[in-house]
């Protein structure tokens, strides 16, 4: 059986366009180093002694051409796990720097990403295969190219999270425990302990990113920088023709619509990244990188689940958009040697902004269940929901589901305050709490909120099917994914088997999972995990 698995995994076809066509690390070895002139570096991933398989994603699997039998299969875990390779396989670190917090950081580049090869799938697109937390590679540095559990677990679930979210991301194939112990200082105060280690195999179309580009910038290697955006338009932009002056400038303002897109989704759903340095920034617009990420319970718009970053909020919620900006103006810098003509780029940044405004207004009528973004009604109301969702500790997601249900065909003549907060007063984590004149603002905006719609004209139930399919119902909430990491830890993985359930259909409604839509409760308001997290993984 073990055999006839190995064999088919045998056939998947690969194509290493990357590795073929793009400068190599002519020095061997894994030994951490700078590496110069070279996209990436090949390196072959660390055997490992015990590897297991906790889950894997069943429609990734199918979309790469790997059946469900051979995903259990022996052979499988030892491939993505790193114990073994198939002969089409290019295994490779790739060269990459990056602004970190704001500071150009230098070469960062694969430390313990190990990208096995290019798969052709059945439908012939192109997935480049990477394994997360593989062993050691020149990339490095100090640290030991490995990952643990929780932060494994965290990565597989919100990559398929955002995949059924229909937000742009890469996508986890499996998780694989390895059966070794990884010695991680979890909160950095000095007290290191041992964690079971494990590996996500990752897959997207491409995982270049903004710092891809930078670290030849940086070096004034015009030449690999110039091989590389022609590699990255031939195969990742194909649309777009021949690499030329027009095609570098397309390509760029293509990175920017496809990012003022993403931002806009993570702004719709309340994620936020927590770590948009960029090198976490994809070149097609996708969420990559999933580390002390957190979704939005209180609406606060400065929070960040970062613990890195508590100091200065810079990639907390209500920043993320200008944050990726401004990560973009860093991406313009980079390509400019190639282009010359600043105008053009800063012509693109400027863009920007502006398409990032009208699909941002666009999504919020959208939430509200309108037809369409009105400027002389829906700048106010907007502005006015913003700042009473922050009046008092408002769970955004409930907040809108309940939304939802408002009758808007209501008289507001003799209704009360509390009368019309109460279809929505569970979505507040202290209703009891709410004082008068906090409710009082908030019924103010219920009722022109209603007149609103009201004009609109929309039925209620219309109106709720609209917003259904753009607030989803269940996102994964920090504490959820802790409770399937503390069971983990103790060799129980099927609240990680439920989580993933739950997350594949969040817009629907799953009487079976009620309790996973539930407000965050007290006991994780502040604990470490469920509240923020550092970037130790
Ligand atoms: P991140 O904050 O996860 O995006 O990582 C920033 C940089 O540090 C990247 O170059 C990573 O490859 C590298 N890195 C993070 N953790 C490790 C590790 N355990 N071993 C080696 N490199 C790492
Ligand atoms: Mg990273």
């Amino acid at each position: 059986m073990a055999d006839q698995a190995l064999l088919t995994l045998e056939n998947l076809h690969f194509d290493n366009r990357f590795t073929r066509l793009l400068p190599a690390d002519p020095q061997q070895g894994k030994q951490a180093r700078q590496v110069f002139s070279a996209c990436y570096s090949r390196v072959q991933p660390t055997s490992v002694s015990n590897p297991s398989l906790i889950i894997h994603a069943p429609d990734v699997a199918g979309q790469l051409g790997i059946s469900s039998e051979l995903c259990q299969s022996d052979a499988f875990v030892q491939l993505f796990s790193g114990n073994q390779t198939l002969p089409g396989m290019d295994p490779h670190a790739c060269c990459y720097g990056g602004h970190q917090f704001g500071n150009w950081a230098g070469q960062l580049g694969d430390g313990r990403v190990i990208n096995l090869g290019e798969l052709i799938s059945p439908q012939n697109k192109r997935w480049m295969l990477q394994l997360k937390g593989a062993g050691r590679t020149p990339y490095s540095r100090s640290a030991d190219g490995l990952a643990v559990l929780r932060s494994s677990v965290r990565e597989f679930l919100c990559s398929e999270a955002m995949f059924h979210l229909d937000i742009p991301t890469t996508r986890a194939l499996s998780l694989i425990l390895t059966g070794e112990q990884v010695m991680r200082d979890m909160f950095y105060d000095g007290h290191a302990a041992l964690e079971p280690g494990a590996i996500v195999c990752r897959a997207a179309p491409s995982f270049t990113r903004f710092g891809s580009f930078q670290i030849f910038a940086s070096r004034g290697d015009t030449a690999t920088l110039k091989a590389l955006l022609d590699h990255t338009i031939t195969t990742d932009f194909p649309h777009l023709g021949a690499p030329n002056q027009t095609s570098y400038v397309q390509c760029f303002e293509a990175i920017c619509q496809s990012t003022a897109e993403l931002m806009v989704d993570w702004m719709r759903v309340g994620f936020v990244h927590g770590v948009m340095n960029t090198d976490n920034m994809s070149v097609l617009g996708l969420s990559i990188d999933y580390g002390p990420y957190g979704w939005l319970e209180d609406y606060n718009p400065d929070w960040t689940p970062n613990t890195t970053d508590k100091a200065m909020h810079r990639y907390c919620y209500g920043q993320q958009a200008a944050i990726a900006g401004w990560n973009l103006a860093r991406l313009a810098e980079a390509i400019l040697p190639l282009i010359g003509d600043a105008k053009a780029l800063q012509q693109a940044l400027n863009n920007y902004s502006t398409i990032y405004n009208t699909l941002w207004q666009n999504m919020m009528a959208d939430k509200l269940g309108l037809q369409c973004f009105e400027p002389q009604t829906d700048t106010v109301l907007i502005d006015e929901l913003q700042r009473i969702l922050s009046l008092c500790e408002t769970d955004m997601g409930i907040f809108y589901r309940k939304l939802a249900m408002l009758d808007a065909t209501q008289s507001l003549e003799k209704t009360n305050d509390s009368e019309l907060m109460r279809p929505i007063l569970d979505a507040y984590y202290k209703p009891d709490e709410i004082k008068p004149d906090t409710q009082q603002q908030i019924a103010n905006w219920l009722r022109s909120y209603i007149l609103r719609l009201q004009q609109d004209g929309r039925s209620n139930a219309a109106r709720k099917q609209h917003m259904n399919r753009h607030n989803p119902k269940y996102v994964l909430r920090n504490y959820l994914v802790q409770i399937a990491i503390d069971q983990a830890a103790m060799g129980d993985y099927s609240e990680i088997h439920r989580l993933y359930q739950v997350i594949q259909r969040p817009y629907d409604e799953q009487p079976a999972f009620e309790s996973y839509a539930a407000k965050r409760p007290e006991w994780a308001r502040n604990r470490a995990g469920c509240s923020m997290l550092s970037c130790s993984s």
